[in-house]
């Protein structure tokens, strides 16, 4: 399988290289172009457990692992890990399904992935016969940060370092990085938003690649951002997990295509279930939920790109996003792998922060998704209305994506089942869900954790009902330009 950089021909890599690298060298995303050797024959799945199915289905994308390799890679990257054997529970939910990705060890959905990031990783450097540390690299908006660092902590070879928002993620979210362990790990927050964050990330890695420094330090930088097609690679596997769920419950009949809708931020998510479908997963619709930062619903709309606007910070911290990186890898599959289209495009965005999409890139895009997006009232009302009717609790970034589900119900119904992907436990972001539910005024966020499980009942994860007795280790903030100071500083000790 070869994995294409988004902004030019020359920078191709397999497998191995592409998560080893994380970004390529141009600064595009790799990418597969032709999913020919990647169909998924589901009939196949239907037997499966949670871990063959994502050993299954990962092995196909990511070819030069071998199946035994990769078996063993997913079914200890998971082992113990989850809350359940089924890794990825779908639940009934009036007459939707609500596809619960928050049952690992920080309740966020991104441990799905980042549990095996670490180990695709390691697997990549012996492959590659690499001898320097693998230092990643982390722009956080919440919960990428306490997840990756959950996945890489103490793992031989390699160094992790997460900037995230100062005052941009919640109580819960800061207090579960600040306290993680390990001797290998690095926290830090930055003054400024997650774009700030995030592009001072990619500002690193750019310059090391002009100036080599970090192999002076016996470093290499790597990124867990869904940016690493490792990391995109492990969410492609639920998709198909969750229709088997839906097959083997006869809720409907293999073939029947299905709505998944996804909360949004940097389109990862969403993109692994373009990748499933281009798999042969039967998809209806993708419905692509934003917050009021809702610049993929006006690109998907309009066709124009425009982070030129206000940033809000919402009560869904993870998608409070105006640059979705990954929205790159569909553009570059979606105009067929026009290379020059791409980075153009990217070039546009960087210079003028705004671009226009060409309408056969829209017309395509629009056969496959649809987009809407909910303020946080909207959110905070479903959580309240969906509690109350169906005692179920959902937390503020699924809430987003169950507000726009009902409108896409109501605009353009199908018929299809709907699949809503939950990508938060509640008590993550305890002090607004419980606001959504109750009365009740909590002083702080475990004060709300503890509130929201005496009004509703629902258990605590354990690794959140923990945090409070941990002390804070890491308490650096930094302007955004200090970034690449702080991470050289961090190497040479
Ligand atoms: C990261 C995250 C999202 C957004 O996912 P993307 O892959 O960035 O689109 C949504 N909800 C939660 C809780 C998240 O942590």
């Amino acid at each position: 399988m070869v994995f294409y950089s988004t902004r030019s021909r020359e920078h191709t890599a397999a497998a191995a290289e592409a998560v080893l690298k994380g970004i390529a060298p141009d600064g595009g995303l790799y990418t597969p172009l032709s999913f020919e050797t990647m169909q998924v024959d589901i009939s196949a799945l239907l037997s499966m457990s949670a871990v063959d199915i994502s050993a299954e289905v990962i092995g196909k994308i990511l070819g030069d692992f071998s199946q035994e390799e990769m078996r063993a890679l997913i079914e200890a990257a998971y082992a113990g890990k989850f809350e359940t054997d089924d890794l990825t529970p779908l639940e009934k939910v009036g007459d939707d399904f609500v596809l619960e990705l928050f049952r690992g060890p920080t309740s966020a959905f991104k441990d799905v992935a980042l549990s095996v990031l670490p180990r695709l990783i390691t697997a990549a450097r012996e492959k590659l016969g690499v001898d320097d540390e693998i230092v990643i690299l982390t722009a956080t908006s919440g919960d990428t940060g306490k997840a990756a660092l959950e996945g890489f902590h103490d793992v031989p070879g390699t160094k992790i370092i997460v900037f995230y928002p100062d005052g941009g993620v919640s109580d819960v979210q800061k207090a579960q990085m600040v306290t993680q362990a390990g001797d290998n790990v690095g926290v830090c927050a930055v003054r400024g938003n997650f774009d700030d964050a995030q592009t001072g990330v990619k500002n690193i890695f750019a310059d090391d690649e002009q100036n080599h420094w970090a192999a002076g330090l016996g470093a290499r930088l790597s990124s867990a951002n869904s940016i690493n097609i490792g990391r995109l690679a492990p969410q492609v596997a639920y998709y198909f997990k969750a229709y088997c769920d839906l097959v083997l419950r006869a809720e409907i009949r293999l073939g029947d295509p299905v709505n998944f809708v996804v909360p949004t931020g940097n389109f990862g998510d969403i993109l692994a279930g373009e990748f499933a479908r281009r798999m042969g997963l039967p998809v209806a619709k993708l419905v692509c939920a934003s917050n009021a930062n809702n610049v993929l619903t006006d690109f998907i709309n309009t066709g124009v790109y425009d982070r030129r606007r206000k940033f809000y910070r919402t009560a869904s911290p993870s998608m409070d996003i105006l640059v979705s990186s990954n929205l790159e890898r569909y553009l570059f599959l979606a105009s067929g792998g026009d290379f020059g289209l791409v980075s153009n495009l990217m070039a546009e965005l960087r210079e003028k922060g705004v671009y226009t999409a060409p309408e056969a890139v829209m017309e395509t895009m629009r056969a496959v998704f649809s987009a809407g997006c909910a303020d946080d009232r909207a959110a905070l009302d479903a959580i309240g209305r969906v509690w109350n009717e169906y005692g179920y609790l959902m937390d503020t970034h699924t809430a987003v994506g169950w507000a726009v589900m009902e409108h896409f119900k109501a605009r353009e119904d199908n018929g299809w089942v709907n699949v809503l992907l939950s990508t938060a436990s509640p008590y993550k972001f305890s002090r607004d869900v419980l606001s959504a539910v109750s009365d009740a005024e909590p002083e702080s966020g475990f004060g709300a954790m503890d509130m929201l499980r005496n009004v509703t009942g629902v258990a605590v994860p354990d690794g959140l009902a923990s945090l409070r007795d941990r002390e804070p280790r890491f308490l650096d903030c930094v302007d955004k330009d200090a970034m690449l100071d702080y991470v050289k500083r961090q190497l040479a000790r």
